[in-house]
């Protein structure tokens, strides 16, 4: 009964109009406008974000839905200039933060931050600010930024934030990276948790809570514990048009795969900025040696290196002076650079809201920027392997999988199907691989397979592994089923299947996450294995059905140049080409270009 209420409320908020929002008529209205060109030097808002600063400072509660890089700190600094107290903005990395402040203080806007890491005289100061019953010492600071765990674990802090509140100084809560409230969503902490205090607390203090990926149920779920049923929810839209998914295989050779994304860097990605994830602090640095061998310029970027080497590094690759950055996730929340034309991932992330933010990181400018995934079987048990412990963690995985290998179906699609609740979009316009190579007469189409067979042969190797007690993991089951590796695992009389092993590896990776066959995790002192066993799924014969996709060949830039011009013209000096104003959309060719820019 609970949970319909909740669902009432929430579609009370959906209908909350978004336009109703839209006007500029407030008493705030003027002055929006002005700090927004003399503080901010930004001429006009995106979509949303206007309705977003308006309904803040109407106090009402809100939740803010954007991709990476729309702008949602603006609809909680620039409210904070306009009201007379102060802004608290809850955050979740210190990192994060202290980029933040240091473009506000570029700005001068004065700001301050409380972490563990703050001296004791800084702390005094903030708490005297923050208990003063003046609004004059306001001026010192307009927003105070704070981890939740300072929250949660600091009862002093607390007290002077009640005093704060008491004093009518408390403008506003804005809570960044809101999805980590719920244990439904990809990124729970557990410190998001004490959040749930603030409206008993703060009853008459408005909460804005923004973030890049929440699904209808993870949004229903903040909705609950942070007490603020039926309040606004926001969403920009959340499709990239200016952006090319694409999926490429994945050398199983490491030399040939180091050699394929050198490749990549110094011809199609001549002269132009990029990032590089990894799955691992480990691969972040064997990938970087790999890449500097060949002669291209790569700094690393994890959570080991040392706070000077990361802030050199990433300035570096700020101010075009590297090429790429090979990273781990650490790499991330934050990033503020808009010319970023390419992001690789050498390895798939750990679930689509991931990769969806990861990849986003290009073409922040509203141009041509291209995400590539690079596949492999193998890739899919380090996934599942790390993932497997945490609420969600498989299916996460799985959905990311089936992008992997789902390369028959726009990838555009893909990403609408996914966060179905909170967008759908379903204009391509032949910005995915598959989409692009839809009537391209040269590739050759792939097969269509009957899997049952197949399905049959990978248990009857099963029942064997089961009746002798082995283990198979899914590299020994394919071996076994294509009659090598081991003797005693294949089964006598049972011929290799007549395919390709690459479809072997899809249909396996098919069978697991579709239910068929499963994944049963064991832990050995040193790592985690992934072993196949039988699926939920009973077997029978008529409902398998697969469609065994290809992973299609880049396209050439010519050809999607009929698109964006420009991108191919790496030709011209390479300082020039490092220069933003070398991809300029084609004049009204689309119409995606006129609006990409404000994601509306
Ligand atoms: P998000 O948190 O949504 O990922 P940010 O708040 O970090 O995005 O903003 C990304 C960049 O966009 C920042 O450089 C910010 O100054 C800029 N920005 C925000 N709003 C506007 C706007 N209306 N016009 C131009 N630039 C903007
Ligand atoms: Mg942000
Ligand atoms: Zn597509």
């Amino acid at each position: 009964k609970e949970k319909l209420t909740d669902k009432k409320n929430f579609e009370k908020s959906e209908k909350l109009s978004q336009t109703e929002w839209q006007n500029e008529t407030y008493s705030w209205s003027k002055n929006v406008r002005e700090i927004l060109k003399s503080s901010f030097n930004i001429e006009k808002l995106r979509s949303m974000q206007l309705q977003t600063i308006n309904a803040t400072l109407s106090k009402h509660d809100l939740i803010y839905v954007a991709p990476t890089g729309a702008g949602k700190s603006l609809t909680y600094q620039l409210p904070a200039l306009v009201d007379k107290g102060i802004t608290l903005v809850v955050s979740p990395l210190i990192s994060l933060m202290e980029d933040q402040l240091h473009s506000l203080k570029k700005r001068g806007i004065p700001a301050k931050m409380l972490s563990a890491n703050s001296t004791k005289e800084e702390t005094k100061i903030i708490h005297t600010i923050l208990e003063d019953p003046l609004f004059s010492t306001s001026d010192q600071m307009k927003l105070l930024y704070v981890t939740p765990e300072r929250m949660s674990k600091s009862k002093r802090f607390m007290q002077a934030l009640q005093k704060c509140y008491h004093n009518a100084k408390l403008d506003r809560i804005a809570i960044d990276e809101i999805h980590s409230v719920s244990v439904l969503g990809h990124d729970f902490r557990p410190d998001y948790k004490f959040l749930g205090n603030m409206k008993t607390l703060f009853p008459n203090t408005p909460i804005l809570g923004v973030t890049a990926t929440a699904s209808r149920k993870v949004l229903i779920d903040i909705q609950k514990i942070l007490n603020i049923r039926g309040c606004i929810i926001f969403n920009s839209p959340f499709n990239r048009p200016n952006l090319y998914y694409h999926v490429i295989d994945k050398p199983s050779e490491n030399e040939a795969c180091y050699d394929k994304i050198a490749d990549l860097l110094s011809n199609r990605y001549e002269g132009k900025s990029g990032i590089i994830y990894t799955f691992s602090i480990k691969d972040t640095e064997t990938l970087t040696n790999e890449l500097l061998k060949r002669d291209i310029k790569v700094r690393p970027y994890h959570a080991q290196l040392d706070a000077a080497e990361r802030s050199k590094y990433y300035h570096q690759w700020m101010e075009n002076k590297i090429q790429a950055v090979v990273a781990t996730i650490a790499f991330g929340l934050g990033i503020d650079k808009q010319d970023v034309r390419f992001v690789i991932h050498h390895t798939m992330s750990k679930s689509m809201e991931n990769f969806y933010q990861e990849s986003g990181r290009c073409g922040r400018d509203g141009k041509y920027a291209e995400s590539i995934l690079m596949y492999r079987m193998a890739d899919m048990f380090k996934i599942s392997c790390m993932t497997f412990v945490e609420s969600d963690g498989l299916k996460n995985a799985y959905s990311m999988i089936n992008y992997a290998i789902n390369s028959k179906k726009c990838r555009r699609d893909q990403f609408a199907k996914h966060f179905t609740e909170v967008w759908n979009d379903k204009n391509c316009g032949k910005m995915c691989d598959c989409c692009f190579h839809k009537k391209d007469v040269r590739v050759v189409k792939p097969p269509e397979i009957d899997i049952v067979e197949h399905y049959r042969s990978l248990l009857k190797i099963l029942d064997k592994a089961k009746s002798t007690d082995t283990k198979l993991t899914a590299l020994k089951l394919l071996d076994a089923w294509f009659q090598k590796g081991t003797k005693s695992a294949r089964v006598d009389n049972m011929p290799p299947p007549n395919i390709d092993r690459f479809y072997g590896e899809q249909i396996l990776v098919y069978l697991i996450i579709n239910d068929y066959l499963r994944e049963d995790f064991h832990y050995t002192a040193y790592s985690t294995n992934s072993y196949i066993v039988q699926g939920p799924k009973v077997p029978t014969d008529n409902d398998i059905e697969f469609n065994p996709s290809r992973v299609y060949e880049l396209p050439p830039l010519q050809k999607l140049k009929s698109y964006f011009e420009d991108f191919n013209e790496t030709k011209t000096p390479r300082r020039k080409s490092l220069n933003n104003d070398h991809y300029q959309f084609p004049q009204n060719k689309r119409e995606t270009s006129n609006h990409s820019r404000d994601y509306s």
